[in-house]
């Protein structure tokens, strides 16, 4: 059973997600294989299998908002141009991927990690003032228009 494309930030918020869901017997995933299908867009898949009953289930993620935007054409052109093995290929993946810098979500939960560990209680305080107002902000907008999430 495939679920997805859903919709992410980050890796990170990738693996959230899957912590929190659980097999039809109850039990915890685990993570067993994951790979980047490079289209438009990029999905992430993961690939787990339950802890208890050993029933297999693969999330597919579209990564588009922080995978870089280029990689479609430039993966063509480096098969191409340098008729590289799937190896280098893999590389040249990496070298692109890591040029596309942290993605934006990474970093705001860095910088909140960041207030955590110099103990600014306000700080955070003031943040989850602000994200409780946009989530019921949001909330709003979603019924006002009837979308259903
Ligand atoms: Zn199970």
């Amino acid at each position: 059973m495939t679920i997805g494309p859903i919709p992410v930030h980050c890796i990170s918020q990738e693996y959230w997600y899957i912590s929190r869901v659980r097999c039809e017997c109850g039990g915890k995933l685990d993570t067993r294989l994951q790979f980047v299908t490079v289209g438009t867009p990029a999905v992430d898949v993961i690939d787990t299998s339950c802890q208890r009953c050993g029933k297999e289930l693969r999330f597919e993620f579209d990564i588009g908002r922080f995978y870089p935007g280029d990689l479609t054409m430039d993966t063509k052109m480096v098969r191409l141009l340098e008729r590289i093995d799937e190896e280098r290929l893999a590389d040249k993946l990496r070298e692109l991927w890591s040029q596309a810098g942290t993605p934006p979500m990474d970093r705001v939960v860095a910088y909140i990690r960041g207030l955590s560990e110099e103990h600014d209680a306000f700080a955070l305080e003031y943040l989850q003032a602000c994200i409780a107002h946009f989530a019921k902000e949001s909330a709003q907008r979603s019924s006002a228009t009837g979308t259903i999430e």
